[in-house]
């Protein structure tokens, strides 16, 4: 059995290895190596994917999430309402810039953002809500947009492991995350679904003056040249990158669709198992995941277990050479730098409760039967044992 990886970086570049190759060489030569024409290529290139107007390229997905939110005006003292259970950079940026970050609970059946607990948290002081699709499923956008329409709020998507994902509307229309709320940000970082060979990142949106003021954001606050109009950032993503994006952004689909197999080999290993709560797949299909689903484009395959000391259970698939991960095991509104006297920890009953079950499994593009058998079976035989 060829070794197990969390992530198979490798693998995925044999496929792609000359067309990366030449086009990382010929950036070199061209000598074009910041806002060249790969960057730009691939901005449009990006913009037809996901049906947006405007795709404006950065450095990476922490930056994107910062400069959508200077893009939109937030002002110190404004509140923004985020989930609990979620990679820190979502929190860091709101803090960063000055804004009250307001952490709220997740649904325990799809991890995002729960939509009771949005409508709680809102105060006269709120400007903004970003859910974030964590793990690759779309967050609950009608809702959310619902609750920003009624409310007045600014809905900034955290697309860093959802892009390429479907939400489908409760009308049955379909729409790419990152395309729905006012702005939204991903990142290429090497892991993501759609990931570069450094950092990178990018914010989108269909408003064409939200647009105008990121693309100077992001240019030290420049709109002509050498007038600094607002305070602004560097932010760029450089055109090697962007030429192994270029590469990969035509088989991102069929990325996701290899993602989809193995999460549907896992889910049907496990059935039945009632220890193992395995994730949904959105379309009304329960926790089986249906075939012609392009919900969830499983940035992770996470399970929850149950009756089990999920730290020894992370222990033996190490000790079986199985790589996984806990995402996440501490939630961010008990993170030092996060804290805040106003949480009451009986409103964060889902994340306390996630940290202490979850755990990812290797998911990648090159994932084989023989790799997937066993690692379910090295995670059935121990979840029995428990
Ligand atoms: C990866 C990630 C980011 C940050 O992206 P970087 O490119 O590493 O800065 C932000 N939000 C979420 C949910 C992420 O998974």
């Amino acid at each position: 059995m060829k070794k197990i990886q969390m992530v198979d970086l490798k693998g995925q570049y044999e496929h792609i290895k000359e067309r990366v190759n030449q086009s990382v060489l010929d950036v070199i030569e061209s000598t074009a190596y910041i806002n060249g024409p790969e960057v730009h290529q691939f901005q449009k290139e990006l913009e037809d994917y996901l049906g947006v107007k405007h795709v404006i390229p950065c450095a990476n997905g922490t930056d994107a999430l910062q400069i959508a939110m200077m893009g939109l005006g937030l002002q110190p003292g404004d509140e923004v309402i985020t989930a609990d259970f979620t990679f820190a950079a979502t929190v860091e940026v709101i803090a960063l810039l000055g804004l009250t970050p307001v952490l709220v609970d997740v649904d325990p059946v799809n991890f995002n953002i729960d939509i009771s607990a949005i409508k709680k948290a809102i105060t006269p002081k709120t400007k903004a809500i970003v859910p974030v699709h964590l793990f690759g499923l779309s967050a609950d956008m009608d809702a959310i947009m619902e609750i920003a329409e009624e409310h007045n709020l600014y809905v900034i998507e955290d697309n860093a492991q959802g892009i390429g994902a479907k939400y489908t509307s409760g009308d049955g229309s379909k729409k790419m995350t990152g395309s729905i709320g006012h702005v939204a940000s991903t990142s290429f970082f090497p892991s993501k679904n759609l990931g570069c060979y450094g950092d990178g990142g990018a914010i989108f949106t269909n408003d064409d003056d939200l647009a105008h003021t990121i693309r100077g954001i992001v240019n030290h606050g420049m709109y002509v040249r050498y007038h600094h109009d607002v305070v602004g950032v560097n932010s760029r993503l450089d055109s090697i990158q962007a030429t192994v994006l270029r590469a990969k952004l035509p088989n991102l689909d069929s990325y996701n669709t290899a993602r989809r197999n193995a999460a549907r080999k896992y889910t049907k290993a496990f059935e039945g198992h009632e220890n193992i709560i395995t994730p949904t797949g959105f379309c009304d299909a329960g926790n089986s995941i249906c075939d012609s689903c392009d919900c969830h484009v499983f940035h992770q395959y996470t399970l929850r277990v149950l009756n089990t000391d999920r730290d020894a259970l992370v222990k033996h698939l190490n000790d079986n050479s199985i790589p996984c991960g806990v995402y996440y095991p501490i939630p961010l509104h008990r993170q030092k730098a996060y804290l805040d006297e106003r949480y009451n920890e009986n409103d964060f009953g889902v994340t306390n409760e996630l940290v202490t079950q979850v755990v990812s499994l290797p998911m990648h593009t090159e994932l084989d039967d023989e790799q997937i058998s066993f690692i379910t079976e090295t995670v059935i035989n121990f979840v029995n044992q428990g």
